[in-house]
């Protein structure tokens, strides 16, 4: 290595947290002391996946028990905390989470619950270990709705709370929608926390973006606000991708102090679907230096099988698991990654977001597209077994690229073929 590059590398900052030689180098800046000083992380973040439940309400998406059962084996597998079903309006998530209760797994069968006894003991005689009580948490809605004083709908979700735990399972209380009206209704929803931790003592509080559409400051300030008010009990939060925000806000409950972020692999869910687990988990353990428990080499895996029973392709350009995130097609960016391929520490990871081993993919792909340099056709000569004396490379590689315009994307292997038999000097 050169002396020049010797000094450039010895003044960044190159070991954990920001630095893990082969997994990824995040900018220092992430955990500076200007950056950290306004954000309150927990140490450990916990999963409640909601794809299972969720994905009962995206258009055209079901699921059958054993797919169910499957899904949720490798979502335990993985390391996801809880995993929640919706029994109550479901045969299939019913007779799934029976059969799985017998299966000892480590994560919590979490049954989704209206605010309704009959409710809590369809879920608890399903096997579940965990309740999600779910009701309107919007003033507006239970006002409009159910003629509820703000008392009345204090009294009923303790009651309801106290009533499940009775019953032997965990409990989280999720009052959602609780965002739009949470600024000017604050002495309320003080209420509301504060009796749920307090007199119920559920185990665990959700603020509930439904719509997605706060600024990620916003849940910041909510779950700060939460955390002061119920300091000894776990803050959830479950937020929606409407403005395409759902990501983040997660990582902003996160640095205000949530310890469990709501999230649906591949992001699937009501409307626009839910924060994605593959994103977050990765952000968190990578952006944040949190540990999720999840193993983040089986993302891609798990992301592919549920694009199988969903039906629902993930786009090219997605985040963490879109194939385009690892597909080189350009000159320039495959002669510099080559170059710098076997260069310590950086190595190939200082041209990428992280490395594609990570999520568990086995490689990255180089594309012969109309971008392709000497690089790309001297690094598929080399995949093909073809020795490159006796070869125009310039006149291959300008046939490459005007074949590439016409197929709009990729040269195929066959193509190649064809291509460099015609170029074979003194054939
Ligand atoms: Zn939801």
């Amino acid at each position: 290595m050169s002396k020049e590059l010797e000094f450039l590398i010895g003044k960044l900052h190159l070991s954990p947290p920001n630095f893990q030689k082969g997994k990824w180098w995040i900018p220092y800046l992430n955990f500076a002391e200007e950056i950290r000083k306004d954000i309150k992380p927990p140490e450990r973040v916990y999963v409640h996946e909601v794809f299972l439940r969720e994905s009962n309400q995206h258009p055209r998406v079901s699921l059958k028990t054993d797919e169910m059962i499957y899904v949720a084996k490798l979502l335990d597998e993985m390391g996801v905390a809880r995993i929640e079903f919706y029994p109550v309006i479901s045969e299939e998530d019913k007779k799934a989470m029976k059969e799985l209760s017998k299966e000892n797994l480590r994560a919590d069968l979490s049954g989704l619950s209206r605010m309704m006894k009959s409710d809590i003991d369809t879920i608890v005689d399903s096997g579940a270990t965990h309740i999600m009580l779910e009701i309107p948490g919007n003033p507006y809605a239970f006002k409009a709705l159910w003629k509820l004083t703000e008392e009345q709908f204090i009294d009923q979700l303790v009651e309801h709370s106290l009533y499940a735990k009775s019953r032997g399972v965990k409990v989280s209380v999720m009052p959602w929608d609780t965002y739009r009206p949470f600024y000017e209704y604050m002495d309320f929803f003080e209420k509301l926390y504060k009796a749920l931790a307090n007199e119920a003592k559920v185990d665990g509080v959700v603020t509930s973006d439904t719509f997605g559409m706060s600024l990620p400051q916003a849940v910041m300030f909510v779950i700060k606000k939460i955390r002061e008010w119920c300091p000894n009990t776990p803050v959830e939060m479950h937020g929606h991708n409407d403005f395409g925000l759902a990501t983040a806000i997660m990582l902003s409950a996160v640095m205000g102090g949530a310890s469990y972020v709501h999230t649906a692999m591949n992001g699937i869910g009501e409307r626009s679907g839910n924060a994605p687990t593959e994103e977050v988990v990765l952000a968190i353990e990578a952006l944040l230096g949190i540990p999720t428990g999840i193993k983040l080499e089986m993302l891609y895996y798990v992301s592919k099988l549920i694009e199988e029973l969903t039906k629902i392709k993930m786009p090219s350009n997605k985040a963490v698991v879109g194939d385009a995130l690892f597909t080189y097609v350009s000159g320039l960016v495959v002669d510099i990654l080559l170059k710098i391929k076997n260069l310590e520490p950086l190595e190939e990871t200082a041209l990428m977001p992280f490395n594609y081993k990570v999520i568990g993919r086995d490689s990255y792909k180089v594309i012969l597209g109309k971008g392709a340099g000497k690089s790309n056709i001297e690094l598929k000569l080399k995949e093909l077994g073809i020795d490159p004396q006796g070869i125009d490379l310039e006149k291959v590689l300008e046939e490459v690229k005007r074949e590439a315009v016409i197929r709009k994307w990729e040269v195929p292997d066959e193509a190649f073929k064809r291509i460099i038999q015609k170029y074979l000097k003194n054939k």
